[in-house]
């Protein structure tokens, strides 16, 4: 037998996995070999030391104070997800509304004009009846308000009104992609 066959055995009868036959043939390879007997009475000692040491037993709750921890992990990730989720949706609705309030603040005249042209739009004023009159009187002093250049601090307040609220579509936005972003990565993170 070779050395390193004898130490395949003592780790098999260190496992208690060994043979009769394994062990006489370790039994003898030791008596001739001192190297392969220090390794083998080094092992036995360190087996008998173990068998020695008290077991100490895990607390009967352990099992479930570790399964009551995970939930409570798994619990706080639940929460973490469906907060992300509203946060998303709150960014997200922000997002278009103040998009859709910066179009209509920088395009309120061309709306109104391309809306005033609409058949159906005409039709639903008309419906209206006494308010109609008020409606055509507004457009009118709309219009004479965009062509008379005096007027220009008004029109460069509703811009700025318009820029404002398409910083904050921006700003919105951003947050939207950020949370977004953080989803994919906790995804990831989690599989
Ligand atoms: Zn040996």
């Amino acid at each position: 037998m070779k050395c390193q066959d004898a130490e395949k055995y003592i780790m098999k009868y260190m496992d208690g996995e060994i043979s009769k036959q394994e062990a006489e043939q370790l039994n003898e390879h030791i008596q001739h070999c001192p190297g392969c007997k220090r390794d083998f009475e080094f092992y036995d000692a360190m087996v008998e030391l173990f068998e020695e040491m008290p077991l100490y037993e895990a607390p009967a709750d352990f099992e479930m104070q570790v399964m009551l921890q995970i939930q409570t992990l798994e619990e706080g990730k639940q929460y973490c997800h469906i907060k992300n989720r509203i946060w998303g949706h709150i960014w997200g609705t922000f997002t278009v509304l103040f998009g859709t309030g910066a179009i209509l603040a920088f395009y309120k005249e061309e709306i109104m004009a391309s809306l005033a042209q609409q058949p159906y739009f005409d039709r639903w004023l008309s419906g209206l009846g006494p308010i109609e009159a008020t409606i055509a009187q507004q457009g009118e002093a709309l219009q004479a308000m965009t062509e008379n250049v005096s007027l220009w601090t008004d029109k460069i307040l509703v811009n700025s009104g318009g820029i404002l609220l398409m910083l904050l579509s921006i700003a919105c936005g951003i947050q939207y992609m950020l949370l977004k972003r953080k989803k994919e990565t906790d995804k990831v993170r989690h599989r």
